[in-house]
């Protein structure tokens, strides 16, 4: 009967990937272990394939706890800060968001499993191109990419309830706290590129912006461009 039971499961429920267990036990040990316990963020982190979002060379290392190279001298983030800088957003399934620094779309991703739209802006063209290409197969059809500048967020989109930057600034995009909604949230890393920087949190209250240092961390350089 138990066999019976196990050759139909498996016929019935064909295992999607071979990652199921890494993937879990990346989520028991690097994200729940270390404090992370906004459930919707830890869904999102069982669900994403991340293994899908790196090339085939990593796929073997998509779950270990630490970035890992995404081509063009871009990283995707640790699992952990993804978690972290996920979780501190507080996304709930009616809210907006913008993401600056799609990179391989792995922070879209696990966002989009829990928002109801998020729009994200990448400055390489190639690592746009790649990301839209993945949403589409992965089936991500609330996450609208668009290749560009972001120190001037996506104003015809505006406002967000949460905006998330991945990428390092020495100061906060000034455009970015003017599309953030009341009661949004933007989470940022702000430093010098190439040192330790802080990830600081911002929330818009009555208007007013109230600015609060987290943690410290280690990202690629924002850069600045006209558009
Ligand atoms: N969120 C990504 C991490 C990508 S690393 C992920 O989950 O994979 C940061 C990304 O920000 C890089 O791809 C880099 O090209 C991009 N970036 C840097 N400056 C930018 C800017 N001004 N506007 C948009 N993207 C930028």
């Amino acid at each position: 009967m138990i066999i019976l039971f196990l050759i139909v499961g498996e016929y019935m429920f064909p295992q999607v990937d071979k990652y199921v267990a890494a993937r879990n036990n990346m989520v028991k040990i690097q994200i729940t272990d270390r404090g992370i316990t906004n459930v919707a963020t830890l869904r999102a982190m069982k669900k994403v394939p991340r293994h899908l979002f790196v090339s085939k060379e990593y796929e073997n290392d998509a779950y270990g706890d630490y970035p890992l190279p995404i081509g063009y001298g871009q990283t995707i983030s640790q699992p952990y800060i993804v978690a972290y800088m996920t979780e501190i957003v507080r996304p709930t399934e009616k809210k907006k968001a913008l993401e600056i620094g799609t990179g391989s779309g792995y922070q879209a991703a696990v966002l989009a499993e829990i928002v109801d739209t998020v729009y994200t802006i990448e400055i390489i063209p190639e690592l746009a191109r790649e990301s839209s290409a993945r949403f589409k197969k992965l089936g991500y059809n609330n996450i609208i990419g668009k290749a560009g500048g972001g120190y001037n967020g996506w104003p015809e989109h505006a406002p967000f309830d949460i905006i998330v930057v991945t990428a390092a600034a020495n100061e906060i995009p000034k455009p970015l706290i003017d599309q953030l909604a009341e009661n949004g949230r933007l989470v940022i890393p702000v430093g010098e590129p190439g040192a330790i920087q802080e990830l600081m949190l911002l929330v818009k209250k009555n208007g007013k912006i109230e600015k609060e240092r987290l943690t410290f961390v280690r990202f690629v350089p924002f850069r600045r461009s006209k558009s």
